[in-house]
């Protein structure tokens, strides 16, 4: 068992990553008490029924009172609403944070609702699985995965502190930046890719007369990757793309510029254009294993256990 950071855990939205964080703090006693709230009466009976919180509130206002750690985790789009209501409940004291996957624009939203007294450090756990939902979370999503915080100029150094140290003990690397610099750097490593992901397995649905057959038939040859990540939820990249505009714009703007360059090193026959470019991302992907961010099996560290047991029958 670890130290107890917080007396109260509240959690708003118990999807994918609010559900994670409940299962952590409670299995390493990180809190005292879990308490959560759902938009809708379906997961919040969900909650109840998998027995992930000590309590399931019915309003985000009931679920926040007396809470020393709020943490928000809902689609980046509806946090300014969630802070508007959650606002004046908030224990004086009380640390306010979220796991939105845009940082500036949460600021934005959620900052004017926040009574002074109040601690508010957003975060973002670079953690997640395509899957959604209050049985989708885990305990371990967040080990050996980054957390950025994004404390506003003058937080107070002893809850950025003790937030630090949830994280931790949920078993994340913890960074900090600023919020303008966090959604730029996300906006490359991880809205850009998404939109492309989606924007291709659309272009191959749309070739409707392989779609059927070919496509999926032969999809381990690098399509199978796209369709697992343009799987992802919905609502929630909507919100990012809308949430992070300027920097997924920015990024987008590059990322043509260099498709350019690499179509007319095709069109020319540029063998040597090529090789170079594929010999430099090679090198990338060797250092984001050597950093521990994937693992080097052929299904890139994510299992398929009734593909393994088919082969041993
Ligand atoms: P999720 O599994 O779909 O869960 C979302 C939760 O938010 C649900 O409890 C849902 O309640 C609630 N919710 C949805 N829309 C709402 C609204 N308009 N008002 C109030 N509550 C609402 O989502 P998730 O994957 O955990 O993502 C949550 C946040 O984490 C997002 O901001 C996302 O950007 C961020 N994030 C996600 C990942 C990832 O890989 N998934 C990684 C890092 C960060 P109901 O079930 O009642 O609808």
């Amino acid at each position: 068992m670890s130290e107890i950071l917080f007396d109260r855990l509240a959690i708003i939205g118990p999807g994918l990553i609010g559900s994670s964080i409940m299962r952590g703090a409670r299995d390493l006693g990180l809190v005292k008490t879990v308490v959560a709230t759902a938009r809708s009466e379906k997961t919040r009976a969900r909650v109840k029924e998998l027995g992930i919180a000590d309590a399931v509130a019915d309003t985000n206002a009931a679920c926040v009172k007396d809470a020393d750690l709020v943490i928000v985790c809902v689609p980046v789009g509806a946090s300014g609403a969630i802070a508007r209501e959650m606002g004046p409940h908030l224990k004086p004291g009380a640390t306010v944070s979220d796991v939105g996957s845009v940082k500036g624009a949460v600021i934005r939203d959620m900052a004017p609702h926040l009574p002074k007294g109040v601690h508010f450090i957003p975060g973002h756990p670079v953690a997640g699985t395509e899957f959604s939902g209050p049985d989708a979370g885990f305990a371990d999503l967040f080990v050996n995965r980054w957390c950025i915080l994004t404390p506003p100029p003058g937080t107070d150094a002893q809850a950025l502190e003790k937030l630090t140290a949830f994280w931790r003990a949920l078993g994340a690397n913890v960074a900090s930046m600023p919020a303008d610099h966090h959604d730029l750097v996300l906006g490359i490593t991880s809205h850009l890719p998404h939109l492309i992901a989606y924007t291709i397995v659309g272009t191959a649905n749309e070739l409707s007369q392989v779609t059927e057959t070919e496509v999926l038939q032969y999809s381990a040859g690098g399509f199978r990757d796209f369709t697992r990540i343009a799987s992802s939820d919905p609502t929630m990249w909507r919100d990012i793309f809308l949430a992070n505009k300027d920097a997924v714009l920015e990024m987008l703007g590059r990322f043509n510029e260099d498709i350019a360059a690499l179509t007319r090193a095709i069109r020319n026959s540029d063998g040597e254009t090529l090789f170079k470019h594929f010999e430099r991302t090679r090198a990338i992907r060797k250092g984001v294993l050597e950093m521990g961010q994937d693992s080097p099996t052929p299904d890139f560290g994510r299992p398929h256990p009734h593909l393994t047991e088919d082969k041993k029958k």
